[in-house]
């Protein structure tokens, strides 16, 4: 049961979390990390730019 609702949500978060950054257009992890951490679709490089506030 608990596997039906993980594939599921790991569906719809699929298209989300596909870790392109919306900034420069690459791929890597961790924009799927800043994306839930932060709400925004950023790499690591691209969210320190971005991002005035440390974590
Ligand atoms: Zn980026």
């Amino acid at each position: 049961m608990i596997d039906d609702i993980d594939d599921k949500n790991l569906k719809l978060d699929s298209e989300e979390l596909n870790n392109i950054c919306e900034e420069c257009k690459e791929e890597d992890e961790s924009v799927t990390h800043n994306l839930i951490l932060t709400g925004f679709k950023l790499c690591k490089s691209c969210r320190v730019s971005k991002t005035i506030f440390p974590l």
